[in-house]
């Protein structure tokens, strides 16, 4: 499955006199629903554990948390482990998140993915998808590009990892990427600091018309950095709970192998 690199077509009715009978051929989610949306968290913050992970699971929703193995506190590892148990996703996000200096101009980063090869930051991958098995019991795990960038030294290292099989998914490419969805360069769709819950509510009702998929990126909650206020974030949850007859909420790695799986390539 994690080999497959199936490439598939989303968001594909938009064909003017087409588009009834397309759907009503090939239901693109499961049970009919509309859209497909993900919730992701990157960098393993406080905010996910105090105030993300308690949203989701009051409205009922399972998100997918990025997990920086430098970042992880020794003493929130349980609870890491038990959102994973409750049904949330953990996925690799290297163990130093490392991407190019470019990327945090014009401050000073000394761990930087330019003195990286591609098969250092393989190994780090490697590694990284140890210390999740060992949070979480799984043997396969996604991955989340840092930076959303795939550059080791300057060279790309996606299709390497690709070769590899050493990930299930990688969500990398900025949004909106294009209509065809490429497991192992997923968009996601980033929302700054002054986004209100009716912004990202937008997103989703634009996506349910076209029937696509909307990979949503955060970083804080309600705290630490970039962050989306709590409100707008409870706000968010509160819609696709209440729409979940037409939007599908879930893991990526479950909505990759849903999409991958009715592709029909
Ligand atoms: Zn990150």
């Amino acid at each position: 499955m994690r080999m497959r690199s199936t490439l598939l077509l989303i968001g594909s009715f938009l064909l003017g006199m087409t588009m009834m009978a397309a759907q009503s051929q090939a239901e693109p989610w499961p049970d009919g629903k509309q859209a497909a949306v993900v919730l992701t968290y990157d960098d393993a913050l406080s905010s996910h554990l105090n105030i993300a992970i308690p949203a989701l699971d009051a409205a009922g929703l399972k998100g997918t948390f990025f997990v920086v193995g430098s970042q992880l506190v020794p003493e929130q590892i349980p609870l890491w482990r038990a959102a994973a148990a409750q049904g949330h996703e953990l996925g690799n996000h290297t163990v130093r998140h490392a991407c190019p200096q470019a990327n945090y101009a014009p401050a000073r980063k000394l761990d930087t993915s330019d003195s990286y090869d591609g098969e250092m930051m393989l190994a780090e991958i490697r590694t990284m998808n140890t210390m999740l098995t060992a949070i979480d019991g799984k043997l396969q795990h996604g991955f989340a590009t840092p930076c959303g960038q795939h550059l080791a030294g300057g060279v790309d290292y996606l299709p390497a990892l690709r070769a590899s099989g050493l990930v299930r998914y990688t969500r990398s490419a900025a949004w909106p990427g294009g209509k065809v969805l490429d497991p192992m360069d997923v968009p996601c769709r980033w929302f700054d600091e002054t986004a209100t819950g009716a912004d990202m509510i937008a997103a989703v009702e634009s996506t349910a018309q076209s029937g696509g998929l909307l990979v949503i990126g955060f970083h804080g909650v309600g705290g630490d950095y970039l962050r989306v206020t709590a409100e707008a974030h409870a706000q968010l949850l509160a819609y696709l709970k209440e729409h979940s007859d037409k939007i599908w909420v879930a893991p990526l790695s479950t909505v990759m192998d849903y999409a991958t799986s009715h592709s029909g390539n």
